[in-house]
């Protein structure tokens, strides 16, 4: 385990929050490179869920609509990329999320 801590560390320094989903340590858009690029496995999915959804759900709403903006199955794809989803899939969790 305390292997792991500072990778842990290193993913929490990396937050956003709307309306922009500008990442606070690297500036990227949220989530991003260093939350995409964790090693997913069942577990982390599990882990990962329940927080994401909530925030794909806020996220949907702060950026949909925008000029060039995403539209919400690709919000959902962003924030939820842990998730092996189909355009199809994306577009239903998107509906069910606005
Ligand atoms: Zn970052």
């Amino acid at each position: 385990m305390r292997a792991r801590l500072p990778a842990v560390v290193r993913v929490a320094d990396h937050h956003a929050a709307g309306p922009h989903w500008i990442c606070a340590a690297c500036a990227q858009p949220w989530p991003c490179p260093t939350w995409t690029n964790l090693p997913i496995d069942a577990a982390l999915r599990r882990a990962l869920l329940p927080g994401f959804s909530l925030l794909t759900r806020q996220a949907i709403r702060d950026l949909r609509g925008r000029p060039e903006g995403p539209e919400p199955p690709e919000i959902v794809k962003r924030f939820l990329w842990f998730l092996p989803l189909t355009d199809e899939e994306a577009r239903a969790v998107a509906r069910r999320l606005r």
